[in-house]
């Protein structure tokens, strides 16, 4: 377009961001020609609206005024199909050039029907629960008006004190691009302008989750290497999905904040990737680039975060208040304030906004679409596709059939609040089964459920029971953001309940109910059997019950290692080979702790059946490839139990030698399938060589010829066989 080319000529700027006008439509580069600097300004500006049912009293004449005046681009945390119509009214037929709003809500597992939390949503080790979940929530979210969601969650995290890691797909980032990617097509079904589909938010670039010792908010100190190899492949892959925008992160990598960090957001990501979307800033973090220090005040924040890519201010007015300033001082940023404002436009028009605003505003359909039959359903199955079997030890569980007393113990089984946890959007505690509810209602005939919240009078209570269900674990509180933990112990009243319990000297099963790993060595130690179940979401007693009482069998698998102690945090099973590997005799000088073991109490991609399964014939179609070829791999697996089970099949991938020391395995593949007795089963996994690519630097990975090493298994601790593949030429790629 003339007008952006005359001012790129003007202020000399690169010829990235001239080439970046292509992604504007042509309405919004037509609307860039007659809009003042003040409308906008106004594009950029998202306000917060309020967390009440409908709109709240914010929404003043004076704000209508501001909406009038084309003073706001969007808001979040609002919801209603009527109320938020009547707002848009106000945009679309009574402002200057009537262009529409965007609603927003951090629509994460669920608006109404709330699935498992995320990482139990990782833990089905299954896309199609993740696609499943993000179309329900998508659907009755739309309903209720919204158009833009702050979800997926992405950040790669290794450190369970971190509470965001309740809200991701944990420490892998092969898992995590699958999930990421299950996610953005859930949301926005590759249509953003049907009325049933939300415009996904990728959040929060680059390194938001691995925070100095845990702590929410802190600075990622991370290699150039680890940032590409690690925390941005899910960003990567959200993006081959289609996400419509992402989410820069509130902290700093290296000392470098997120959200004026150009390099990676007109850089890798626009640049590198052909990111045509929207980014928004975190809450206020546009001002908070004065408190990291890398701003002096507002206008200079406002210039760093514009140059950096950042379009949208969520909340903190920065860009409302102080651009116009920052402009004055260096007049290069209209260029990035119309590319800025070109993008909100033009998402707003791929949403459909422009042609038909109406069709998120009806009524009827907000009213049909919550949580209906169907989306409960779906619910429950990901619910129990979730739930990792840590321990079983004598069949504890599934809870043999035939007369039997169970005593329920822990507030656990009653708090339902604790199982929509992080981000609720509108679910509502009374919609959830709560443990014991599930647990009575599916009680086979001659089971016996008596229930106690507290340890008080224990023996009387436990007098006559062949045995104790104990839940426990974290509430909705701990864990989520601001909630970082110094300790991943059981908090000290569930110790206390569980000690209780074992002193009874019944057998004790537990549910376990959290949002993060935890430490719980004890617990390992003195409990017959350990059922995690995360916080499974509306369904969470329904699910917990079929899995107890054996209606069907737990096959979700750790995204996470579980540590043995808080000292052990940051773990992953994908670490660098250390020059003095730690050997079976813990010898001095060996990569250890003098005090503990280094392996994880529960390893990543951990979790037992009812059903045992055996692999045989691993195999590859062809043992040399070159780098452009295909991969070709396959297992057999068989129940050798006497029930139907799934199995989630995993490949690893090891590259022994290299130009720099790789990762001891990878996880490069995943199947989860259910077999019958005796039931077999072919797996066949298809990869390019590329998986293997080594980063280099910006722009240039390598491929090297040599040996690759294949394992395949049903845990990364557990790999029962390999395979040798020759990688016959060098590749050099580019992502
Ligand atoms: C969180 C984001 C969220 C935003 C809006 C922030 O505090 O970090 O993940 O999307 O609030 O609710």
């Amino acid at each position: 377009p003339a007008a952006l080319a005359n001012q790129a000529a003007d202020t000399s700027l690169a010829d990235a961001k001239l080439a970046a006008t292509s992604c504007l439509s042509e309405r919004a580069q037509n609307l860039l020609k007659v809009m003042t600097i003040e409308e906008k300004i106004g594009q950029l500006h998202q306000a917060a609206g309020g967390r009440s049912k409908n709109l709240n009293s914010k929404l003043t004449p004076e704000e209508l005024d501001k909406v009038r005046r084309g003073e706001v681009g969007s808001y979040l945390h609002v919801a209603g199909a009527k109320a938020l119509g009547e707002l848009q009214k106000v945009a679309t037929e009574e402002s200057k050039h009537g262009i529409p709003l965007l609603f927003a809500m951090d629509v994460v597992h669920g608006y109404r029907t709330i699935f498992p939390v995320p990482i139990a949503m990782a833990s089905t080790w299954d896309t199609e629960q993740w696609h499943t979940a993000s179309r329900i929530a998508a659907q009755e979210a739309t309903a209720a008006g919204l158009h833009w969601t702050f979800a997926p969650m992405v950040d790669i995290a290794r450190d369970p004190r971190w509470g965001r890691i309740v809200e991701g797909a944990g420490a892998d980032p092969y898992l995590g691009s699958r999930m990421a990617a299950a996610q953005v097509e859930g949301f926005q079904n590759n249509d953003l302008s049907a009325s049933d589909t939300l415009l996904a938010t990728t959040k929060h670039l680059g390194v938001y989750g691995a925070p100095t010792g845990g702590r929410d908010y802190g600075s990622s100190d991370v290699s150039e290497r680890t940032l590409n190899e690690v925390y941005l492949p899910p960003f990567y892959a959200a993006n081959v999905s289609g996400s419509g925008s992402y989410m820069t992160a509130f902290n700093d990598i290296g000392g470098i904040p997120s959200t004026a960090n150009e390099e990676i957001v007109d850089g890798i990501l626009r640049e590198d990737w052909g990111f045509c979307g929207l980014v928004v800033s975190d809450w206020n973090a546009i001002h908070e680039l004065i408190n990291h220090g890398v701003a002096k005040d507002r206008p200079a924040a406002a210039a760093l975060a514009l140059k950096a890519g950042v379009d949208m201010d969520m909340t903190s007015a920065v860009y409302k208040e102080d651009l116009v300033k920052a402009i004055e001082n260096d007049p290069s940023l209209m260029m990035d304030l119309d590319l800025a404002a070109g993008r909100v436009i033009t998402v707003k028009e791929q949403l459909g906004l422009f042609d038909n605003a109406a069709k998120y505003h009806d009524e009827a359909r907000e009213k049909a679409q919550m949580l209906t039959p169907a989306s409960r359903e779906a619910a429950r199955i990901a619910a129990e596709k979730s739930a990792v079997l840590l321990k079983n030890d004598n069949n504890a569980f599934p809870i043999a059939s035939g007369p039997q007393k169970i005593a329920v113990l822990g507030a656990l089984a009653t708090d339902s609040l604790t199982q929509l946890g992080s981000w609720r959007g509108r679910g509502d505690a009374n919609d959830v089964v709560s443990i014991l509810d599930g647990l009575k209602t599916h009680a086979p005939e001659g089971i016996d459920i008596s229930y106690s919240e507290t340890a008080e009078n224990i023996s009387d209570f436990t007098e006559n029971a062949d045995r104790i269900l104990l839940v426990i674990g974290e509430d909705y509180d701990l864990s989520g953001e601001a909630r970082s933990r110094s300790d991943i112990e059981l908090p000290a009243d569930q110790t206390a309940l569980f000690k209780a319990a074992i002193e009874t000297g019944k057998p004790v099963s537990v549910i376990l109910v959290t949002g993060r790993a935890l430490a719980i060595p004890e617990i390992d130690q003195d409990a017959d059997a350990i059922l995690n179940i995360w916080m499974g979401g509306v369904e969470a007693g329904n699910a917990v019950a079929n899995l107890v009482y054996g209606t069907s069998a737990p096959a979700g698998r750790l995204p996470i290692s579980f540590p043995r102690k808080t000292g052990q945090a940051p773990l992953t099973y994908s670490e660098y080979p250390s020059g003095r590997p730690a050997d079976p005799d813990l010898s001095n000088d060996s990569n250890r702790f003098i005090d503990l073991p280094i392996t994880p109490l529960y390893p990543f991609g951990h979790g037992l059946s009812y059903s045992t399964f055996e692999y045989s014939n691993l195999s590859a179609a062809q043992t040399e490839i070159s780098a452009d070829g295909v991969i070709s791999l396959s297992v057999t697996v068989t129940n050798t139990g006497d029930i139907t089970a799934d199995e989630v099949v995993q490949l690893y991938m090891r590259d022994p030698v290299a130009f720099v020391a790789r990762p001891q395995i990878q996880l490069r593949g995943f199947k989860r399938v259910t077999l019958e007795p005796d039931q077999s089963a072919t797996v066949t996994f298809e990869l390019s060589p590329q998986q293997a690519a080594i980063y280099k630097g910006r722009n240039d990975w390598k491929v090297e010829s040599g040996d690759l090493e294949f394992f395949i298994g049903g845990s990364s601790a557990d790999l029962k066989s390999s395979q040798i593949i020759n990688i016959l030429n060098n590749a050099d790629s580019k992502a």
